[in-house]
């Protein structure tokens, strides 16, 4: 048993403990959120690099490519450090609007239906969809109705898989059961190469579709008009950030840069 002074004096000391405890457990708080909080200049740009020559993992396993070249130039020119994501392309617009990436690079067509999703900068690319097969396959498509009589591939919501979906499922051209969905365009192709078994044809932008076919094994059999044109993404109302990179864009097309990007990623 304790005395009333003897017990005064431990309350007395406990709280003496009490004040620092708090202080110090303030202190490590703040220092931890410190390291998760990102500096204001430093941009996260989120990509699906599996699309060349806009984005693609090099030999080294580094995110290269005419876009991720091209938004950092434009974003380290107007003062921001820039850190490149992989993220599949159809998590990049859900990505965006929770904030873990700053800006879209991923050879993104500007739709009306994005744009009430995200704001987009001035266009850099234009495209339109082409049609691959398997060299060597006795895949035989001429017409857009040929594609009926295969199996036909695209990625998860892009354009080329809205094309699909419209103008062959939608109208009872394709069978659905004959449509397949991929996460990565690499991956369709890498079926595509293993035979119409599992994918005849792939509905895919006409640059990417003309890299595949650089590396061998496919070929374009078909074009697609389409009149698509390319934009970097950024959050709705981030009218900032859009403004440099629009900013940026326009100083970058000036120069001899522009000129040296396109030749070093699209001569051939
Ligand atoms: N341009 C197409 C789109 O915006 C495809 C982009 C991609 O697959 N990276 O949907």
């Amino acid at each position: 048993m304790f005395s009333w002074g003897e017990k005064k004096m431990i309350n007395t000391k406990k709280k003496l403990l009490v004040v620092p405890l708090i202080l110090a457990l303030v202190v490590v708080a703040m220092s931890l959120s410190g390291c998760t909080q990102k500096p204001a200049n430093k941009i996260i740009v989120g990509t699906s690099a599996d699309f060349p020559p806009f984005e693609f993992t090099d030999a080294n396993g580094a995110i290269v490519g005419f876009d991720v070249e091209l938004i950092t130039k434009i974003l380290t020119d107007q003062g921001y450090t820039v850190e490149v994501q992989d993220i599949g392309f159809d998590s990049l617009i859900p990505a965006l609007q929770t904030g873990k990436i700053d800006v879209i690079a991923a050879a993104m067509t500007i739709t009306d239906e994005r744009k009430g999703q995200l704001d987009f900068s001035d266009p850099y690319y234009d495209a339109n969809q082409a049609v691959l097969v398997k060299i060597g396959s006795d895949v035989n498509i001429m017409t857009e109705d040929d594609l009926a009589n295969y199996i036909i591939g695209a990625q998860t919501g892009t354009t080329g898989w809205g094309w699909v979906n419209d103008t062959l499922v939608a109208t009872g051209t394709l069978n659905s059961d004959n449509f397949s969905s991929y996460d990565l365009y690499t991956d369709a192709v890498a079926d595509l190469i293993v035979g119409p078994s599992r994918v005849g044809a792939i509905v895919i932008d006409s640059p990417v579709a003309k890299a595949f076919a650089d590396m061998g094994y496919v070929k374009i059999v078909l074009n697609i008009t389409t009149n698509e044109s390319y934009g970097f993404g950024v959050l709705k109302g981030n009218s900032e950030l859009q403004t440099k990179i629009n900013e940026g864009l326009t100083a970058v097309m000036a120069t001899s840069y522009w000129e040296d990007l396109v030749t070093k990623y699209f001569a051939s």
